[in-house]
């Protein structure tokens, strides 16, 4: 019997009182306290164990309470100061290790993996370097509002001050990045501290850190486990009623309503499409939200911002109302200042760019249905002619950019053609230069497909690293890297992670031979082109020899089978695509 925790709001299904295995539910079962669907829940284990004296260590202790609080993945690289919990995890059946080549892919995997389930896995490292080169991933973990733990190796404690070898202040270090950065200085606080890390990084969305002195880590200690049901508080916010009211009613007075749905809103997208089609309001996403809703659906009409829709745009400007669930107003997204109803999790976002019309504090899973509730149907019949034929001008244009006979291939058609093949139900992470610009703009999600990106930090290198974490969290859905020559091979060495892993990832490579974005702005700031070009090396035949598959693409017409033939592949595949690195014109 086993427990399982709603990542939304933090219910605990617990089999045994229930009566019923979770996997028996039906699919359509939602969470009875919030309303989220099945898929947000996360396995965790319901029984507490009792450690005996003499037996066991405090790394024995500290796995094993991970692995109760529902921490099932450790992504690092051995050291010599982290050898006891590292020997620790190897013995705990409840937890999988995973060996990067890199520390700051093990960051962004752990990022990657708190994005993706609103859990937390663990990184481990050495001290010292092994420690720093997490640095750019946990920043990404913490711009993003995902859930990390992390813990590094120490010197022992006799050497805290007066130094040795790979010390640094590694507590002043990693004070920036966390939430919550504490030393285990006695066996006493083992169960305390590690409970306290994972507490603060699911309740504060961020990263914990312990550092663990080298001495510590091969203590004896004995020490009963801490349950996780008990230990957390629900998170299904809600408002006073009248307040909910005055929402309610600033949207019946609208008359062209917009919808802005960012990454908050991921698991709502049955409740903003209901919203949405009883007000008769179209809904845009930020460049995050992509994927909150089936983007086929005729009330939606892409991003608004950088890489937003004529669409989008046109309709958000001429908008009466905003109603913005979950977006944190990135100065990417740059909506214009409009009479607002907010709805957000964190009350720090509310009125963060302009004052609003009502700022609703909570969990959108409790709001949105409740102003379903109070809101008046309203069939706008000339809006909805308005909306759909601005979508269908969008993507008339969209169509008309993917031209199939230039060489190199154009990024349009590698889009629209990934579009076409790309399963409905596949995980799709994405780098961050000219192929995520490409992406965020003509590529259309569907209901089922997820994206993982970087998107506060925007880090090239995240798009591999997510991917091997897609694929060893989900191994029966189709996982697809976009990315590009800048990006890849920043993180390149761990391709070679994926396929020790045996892990089929999909990675269309946009290989334009040039930092296309910064090349961009390089031209339009009037500077001369200089170092944004890239040397590079032929990228299918280094998949091949990590003993993985590779494809090379030189034209247009060898690019449909290319892509069938990689999304068909048991091996981590690399597709490079000759990309060309125009925009426009
Ligand atoms: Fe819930």
């Amino acid at each position: 019997m086993a427990n399982y925790r709603c990542t939304v709001c933090n219910y605990i299904f617990d089999e045994e009182k229930e009566g019923i295995k979770f996997d028996d539910l039906p699919d359509n079962w939602r969470c009875p306290v919030c309303n989220s669907p099945k898929k947000t829940f996360i396995f965790l284990e319901k029984e507490v164990k009792e450690f005996k004296e003499g037996e066991s260590t405090v790394s024995e202790v500290l796995v094993e309470q991970m692995v109760e609080w529902g921490i099932k993945y450790v992504f690092g690289l051995p050291g010599s100061t982290s050898l006891g919990v590292l020997d620790a995890v190897r013995k705990n059946k409840g937890m999988k290790y995973v060996q990067v080549r890199h520390e700051q892919t093990a960051a962004f995997m752990a990022s990657a993996y708190g994005k993706l389930t609103g859990h937390p896995a663990a990184c481990l490292t050495v001290a010292g370097p092994g420690a720093t080169n997490l640095a750019t991933g946990l920043f990404d973990a913490s711009l993003d509002h995902s859930p990390v733990l992390v813990m590094t190796g120490m010197l022992r404690r006799q050497l805290i001050g007066p130094g040795s070898f790979q010390e640094i202040d590694q507590q002043s270090f990693f004070e920036s990045m966390t939430v919550y950065n504490k030393v285990l200085m006695t066996e006493d606080q083992t169960t305390t501290l590690i409970t306290n890390a994972i507490k603060h990084a699911i309740l504060d969305k961020g990263v914990s850190h312990i550092g663990i002195p080298n001495d510590v880590q091969k203590l004896p200690y004995a020490s009963k486990t801490v349950p996780f049901e008990g230990s957390f508080p629900n998170n299904a916010i809600t408002q006073p009623m009248f307040l909910i009211l005055q929402a309610a009613q600033a949207i019946n007075n609208a008359e062209r309503p917009v919808i802005i749905s960012g990454f908050g809103a991921i698991n709502q997208s049955e409740n903003i499409l209901e919203l949405a089609e009883k007000i008769t309001a179209p809904i845009v996403t930020t460049f995050r939200g992509k994927g909150v809703i089936d983007e086929d659906n005729e009330l939606y009409v892409g991003s608004h911002g950088d890489i937003g829709s004529t669409a989008a745009t046109e309709l958000v400007l001429n908008s009466d109302l905003l109603i913005v669930i979950g977006s944190s107003f990135s100065d990417m997204t740059h909506l214009p200042e409009k009479k607002t109803v907010q709805i957000d999790i964190d009350p720090m976002m509310i009125g963060r760019q302009y004052p609003v019309e009502v700022g609703l504090y909570g969990n959108s899973a409790e709001l949105v249905p409740q102003l379903i509730d109070l809101v008046r149907e309203n069939k706008r019949v000339e809006y909805l002619e308005e909306i759909r034929k601005l979508k269908k001008e969008w993507l008339d244009l969209l169509n008309e950019e993917a031209d199939d006979t230039k060489t190199p291939v154009r990024p349009q058609y590698i889009i629209k053609v990934l579009n076409e093949k790309i399963a409905d139900d596949a995980i799709i992470t994405l780098d961050i230069g000219e192929d995520c610009w490409w992406f965020g703009r003509n590529f259309w999600m569907k209901k089922t497909q997820t994206l993982l990106m970087s998107g506060y930090l925007a880090s090239m290198g995240y798009g591999l690293p997510a991917a091997i974490t897609a694929q060893l969290v989900n191994p029966e859905r189709q996982v697809v890297c976009i990315t590009g020559d800048g990006g890849f091979s920043m993180v390149m060495a761990d391709f070679l992670t994926a396929v020790r892993n045996e892990l089929p990832i999909k990675i269309f490579l946009f290989n334009n031979h040039q930092l296309g974005m910064i090349m961009q702005e390089q031209i339009v700031e009037k500077y001369p082109v200089w170092q944004t070009e890239l040397y590079n090396p032929d990228f299918a035949a280094y998949a091949r020899d990590c003993g993985g598959m590779g494809i090379s693409v030189k034209t247009p017409e060898e690019l449909p089978k290319a892509v069938d033939k990689a999304l068909a592949s048991e091996k981590s595949v690399i597709v490079d695509i000759e990309t060309d690195p125009r925009r426009f014109i």
